[in-house]
Formats: structure tokens, sequence, C-alpha cells
């Protein structure tokens, strides 16, 4: 079955292996970071609807369990753009978690809806929330988000911050920093006092890995990225509570299960890994769990085939799903 709301397994390094979920269907959201890693928004927007229909979403999800494919770690609910967009994420949440009552649920957010209160009340029997917030000066949320009308820095951090004052699942927040735009002293000493009131879980603050939706997009110096880590979580290293031993466990689960299934199906599964993110040989082989030349194997079949293409980014060689 060719799934089209599920993809990966991808290797998050924040969540592990990690199964994501598409609650749009196309490139709908609030924002139009010049980041984003699925390309530019093409319907730029806070306004709430069925995107994509509970139904479509949780009938994959099904599937996805009746043909043993592997097992994921955690369900991400994110995709195309802002999930908290489609008005049937509670659906989503509940039916997920039936299917996979051992595998917890995560949404991954931009931030712009958790001011509305149904939208809390959604979010409320995930296990984890990943919220994002690049910078808390106006004029660079502009540059670095582009917001839609109706989107402000006030009712982010309010929604935030009522969020965290009932949720009692985990709250991993996200910064990324992109060269020449939020990178500044004044965004800095802004989030350092933001932070504590927030509580978070966990604070991770990043830069670019992969080709993003605008050039003008770059990523900071990693002596940036360590004064801003050492600023805001009190580390260097954001993966040093990333808890590896079960990330292994769970890779050695996965080891054979991708590797036993047919060809054909190896290669839907890495085609459809790589419809919703570019990643490197190495980064697909790893969250599958194939083998080195299985992998390969299936990346030169797939490249002859016109289905992925490649580009080098970042000094990486990445793939992506053919338009
Ligand atoms: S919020 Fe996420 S999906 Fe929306 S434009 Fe930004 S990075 Fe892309």
């Amino acid at each position: 079955m060719q799934f089209k709301t599920l993809y990966g397994p991808v290797r998050s390094g924040r969540l592990g292996l990690s199964l994501g979920v598409d609650l749009l269907g196309k490139r709908i959201c609030s924002l139009d970071c010049v980041y984003c890693e699925v390309g530019p928004t093409r319907v730029h927007t806070l306004e709430r609807r069925v995107y994509m229909p509970a139904r479509t979403i949780l009938e994959e999800l099904h599937s996805w369990k009746r043909q043993g494919l592997p097992k994921p770690e955690v369900i991400t609910l994110g995709g195309l753009g802002e999930p908290c967009l489609n008005t049937e994420l509670e659906e989503i949440i509940v039916g997920s978690r039936a299917i996979f009552p051992d595998i917890p649920v995560a949404v991954l957010t931009n931030s712009t809806l958790l001011h509305d209160p149904s939208v809390r009340r959604e979010l409320a029997t995930t296990q984890m929330v990943l919220p994002s917030l690049d910078t808390l000066v106006p004029e660079e949320f502009v540059r670095i988000n582009t917001p839609c009308s109706g989107v402000s820095l006030e009712n982010i951090t309010s929604g935030l911050l009522e969020l965290r004052s009932r949720y009692s699942g985990r709250i991993f927040l996200e910064i990324l920093l992109a060269r020449g735009i939020n990178d500044t002293p004044k965004n800095l000493t802004l989030l350092r006092d933001f932070l504590p009131k927030l509580g978070p879980d966990r604070v991770d603050v990043v830069t670019m890995t992969r080709p993003g939706a605008s050039p003008l997009a770059e990523a900071v110096d990693q002596r940036t990225l360590t004064a801003w880590r050492v600023e805001l979580q009190g580390t260097t290293d954001p993966k040093q509570d990333i808890e590896q031993p079960a990330a292994i466990q769970a890779q050695d689960q996965i080891q054979g299960v991708a590797q036993d299934l047919t060809t054909d199906a190896q290669r839907e599964l890495v085609l459809n890994s790589l419809r919703r993110r570019p990643q490197t040989i190495d980064q697909v082989r790893e969250a599958l769990g194939l083998g080195t030349e299985q992998t390969r194997a299936v990346f030169a079949d797939l490249t002859a085939q016109g289905a992925i293409q490649h580009a080098q980014e970042l000094g990486e060689d990445f793939f992506q799903a053919a338009p």
C-alpha cells in the first residue's frame, strides 16, 4: 500500500525512531519559515479545517500495523504544515493511541494556535508537544517565520505559558538559529528571560542541517550554537539527554524487520521516507535498519527509475523524492 499520510520512520535526534503523520496533505501553514524543509507555504492561513480526514490517517495507521512494518518509538503528528490547523486533531490523537497503545504520540507545532483553548484541550492526551519559538524580537519573527495575518508573538508566548500551566505531558521547545537573522544578542536576552517562566522539559537549540526552503537561510557556526546552548540549555550537546540505550534497543528491534521485507516493500519505505524529508543514504539506512548494500541497491534502483533526486547541500549528499 502506498501511504499518503505516513512517512518514515526516520530517526529524529529529539524523539528516536519516529513515524511521521501528515495532517495537512499540502503545504498549508500559518508560517512560511525561511528554513522550512518541505518548501514554501502555499496556503498561508490560521483557519482551522479538516485538511486531512482523521479516517484516512487512521486507516493508514491500521494498515501499517497489519503489514508488520517497522514499529516506531513514537508517532509524530506534523507533516506538510502546522498540524494544529486540522480540526480533527483530537480524533487523530485518540485514534493513534488506540491503534498503537504502547507508543507515545508527539505533536510538532509552530506554537501559533496554542492561545486557542480548544487546541490546548485537544493536545491534552498526547505525551509530548514539541513547539518551536525561534525569536522573541518582532522584526526577526517576520524575517525568519513570515507569519500570516492574525499571528502575533504575544499570542504565541501566552499560548505556550497556558499550555505549560495545564499540560501534564512533556514540552520540548525548539529554537532554530539562522545566521544573520535571529542569532542576535537581543533575541538571546529575551529568550533567556522567557524560558524560566515557561519551564519546558527540554530546550533544543539547533541550526539547519538539511536543505531548506530558501537559499537565504544559512546555518550558524558551531561557536554560536555552542554559546547559545550554554546560555539556554546549560549544555553544549543537545543530544546528551537522549536515552541512547533505548534508541539502540529499538534499532536492534527493527533490524531484520525492514531487511526481511520484499525489495518492492523496501523501495516503497525508502521512497515514503524521502517524500517528506531530504536525507542522506546513511540516515535512511539507520532509520529503517537496512544493511548498507541493501540500502545502496534500493537508492540505485530509485535513482534509475527517476523516483528520487540527488543534491549536494551543506557539504553532504542528500536525496529526496522527485516532484
Ligand atoms: S512552521 Fe514548520 S511547516 Fe510551517 S513553514 Fe515553518 S518549518 Fe515549515
